[in-house]
């Protein structure tokens, strides 16, 4: 499935519940019927997305060293900054913005 994208099953059920208190159905059972099959709708594997950003990064004895604000962990590399790095390689944060 392309462009698929994700919303909370429960955030959903809420929206069906208050249009239904507001008058939105005519039929009980239309929204009886709907709050059903979206209750019943297979669960899918989602993993939120994690966010950082590098911090403090700085050059010693020819490496260079930054920490990801997610994790607080230190990468390294010898062949260029690792703020140039989309993600990082100790919790898989995206390197996009703040945690
Ligand atoms: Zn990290």
């Amino acid at each position: 499935m392309t462009d698929a994208i994700y919303v909370s099953k429960s955030d959903i059920l809420d929206l069906i519940t208050e249009n239904n208190e507001a008058g939105g159905f005519t039929d009980y059972s239309n929204y009886s019927n709907l709050w059903d099959e979206v209750d019943n709708m297979p669960a899918t594997n989602v993993q939120p997305v994690k966010r950082g950003r590098w911090e403090n990064e700085y050059l010693e004895d020819d490496i260079w060293w930054a920490e990801c604000s997610n994790c607080k962990q230190e990468t390294h590399s010898r062949y260029g900054r690792p703020s140039t790095y989309r993600y990082c390689p100790n919790c898989g944060a995206r390197m996009d913005g703040d945690t």
